[in-house]
């Protein structure tokens, strides 16, 4: 253990800048990375406004930040595919890897996952961290840390399209544009979908989704989305709806959306349990699928990054230098609908 500067959430409400006791030795298997850019993400933010997520409470001072990108600065014994000087990009849960689920290869719902800035584990918004190689990838040359910090909620949307089972030339409807739902549909689209109907009530979100060729974007306060679904797919409905809105209300009439034996995908997490029409769901055999994070999606979606097919970076609305992350915290909270992704970087 060392002390190392970090931006801690002291308790509810209260971000601080300051010296705390981290991890740092490099042990057999791990890397030590020097933090690069790390992204804002809900997540972080509603644990600064709230103090806690569903169960996970912070009961004491954690270290935020789980979205990240650096470089490799010394590697542990026994450690192969990374070197110094390597630009990497990381997963931030870590499962017990000999766990029933990690064995079944969903280690992503291991229940023992350890999961940067999840109460009480530390983020990473400090100059510099210890992690496990097997979590840490490599960036081509041509995908900058900025973009590597974006792979984390990327990724979700990979496992989003990867659980669709998408077909070629699919139609999606996406529910939601904040950065989850327009990351779903660059993931959709880049998986097959022809078409990605995205559907939100902020005109500015619409607007940033839509620079993406693919995207069909409906202000759910001036069209009716049932309508405008009926009328792009002929009264068929679309092959695939992922909510990534996280509001009760999208699950009233997600089922009217899907046609005959489509699939809905639940990414949005709502924060009480929602209606579910059993009925419209059965007879037209509609398939759900749910997702948590993700698990071995970081690859794909680096390789994605790397072929230029996938451009995350219109999605990064301003990058603060660490030193200014309260006010990049602070600046999140305002939820300016302009915004979609904050990042906050340690280096000029
Ligand atoms: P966000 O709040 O930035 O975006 C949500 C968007 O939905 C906003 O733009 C909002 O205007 C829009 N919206 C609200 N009600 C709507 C409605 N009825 N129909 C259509 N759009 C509506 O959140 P985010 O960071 O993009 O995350 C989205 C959701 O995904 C959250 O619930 C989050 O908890 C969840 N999430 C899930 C996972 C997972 O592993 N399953 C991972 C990350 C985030
Ligand atoms: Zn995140």
């Amino acid at each position: 253990m060392a002390l190392q500067r970090a931006l801690v959430l002291e308790r509810q409400h209260e971000l601080t800048i300051r010296d705390i006791d981290l991890p740092a030795d490099t042990g057999p298997g791990q890397v030590k990375i020097r933090i690069h850019t790390v992204g804002v993400c809900g997540s972080d933010v509603h644990y600064y406004t709230h103090g806690k997520i569903g169960p996970f409470v912070v009961n004491k001072p954690m270290v935020l930040g789980h979205e990240a990108a650096g470089t490799v600065i010394e590697v542990g014994e026994g450690v192969t595919h990374l070197k110094v000087g390597d630009r990497v990009c990381m997963e931030p849960g870590i499962p017990d890897p000999n766990s029933r689920a990690s064995r079944l290869g969903l280690y992503n719902i291991d229940p023992a996952v350890t999961f940067w800035a999840t109460p009480p584990i530390h983020g990473v918004l400090t100059p510099e961290v210890v992690h496990p190689a097997n979590y840490t990838f490599k960036l081509p040359d041509n995908v900058s840390f900025a973009e590597g910090a974006m792979v984390e909620p990327f990724a979700v949307g990979m496992q989003a399209a990867a659980k669709a089972k998408i077909a070629p030339g699919d139609t999606a409807v996406v529910l939601g544009a904040g950065p989850i739902g327009t990351m779903v549909a660059i993931a959709a689209l880049a998986g097959g979908c022809a078409r990605a109907i995205v559907a939100d009530l902020a005109q500015p979100k619409l607007n940033i989704a839509a620079q993406y060729q693919g995207v069909i974007p409906v202000n759910i306060r001036e069209q009716d989305l049932a309508e405008e679904v009926s009328r792009l797919t002929d009264s068929w409905g679309a092959d695939v709806i992922f909510e990534c809105s996280g509001a009760s209300k999208a699950w009233e009439t997600i089922m009217g959306l899907a046609c005959p034996g489509g699939v809905i995908v639940a990414v949005g997490l709502p924060v009480n349990p929602v209606g579910f029409d059993v009925s419209t769901a059965s007879t037209k055999e509609i398939r759900i699928e749910t997702v948590f994070r993700y698990a071995h999606q970081y690859d794909r979606s680096i390789a994605l990054l790397g072929s230029g097919r996938v451009d995350l970076k219109p999605l990064i609305s301003e990058t603060f230098a660490f030193e200014d992350s309260i006010k990049a915290y602070d600046r999140a909270v305002e939820a300016r609908p302009t915004d979609v992704k904050l990042q906050i970087c340690f280096e000029g």
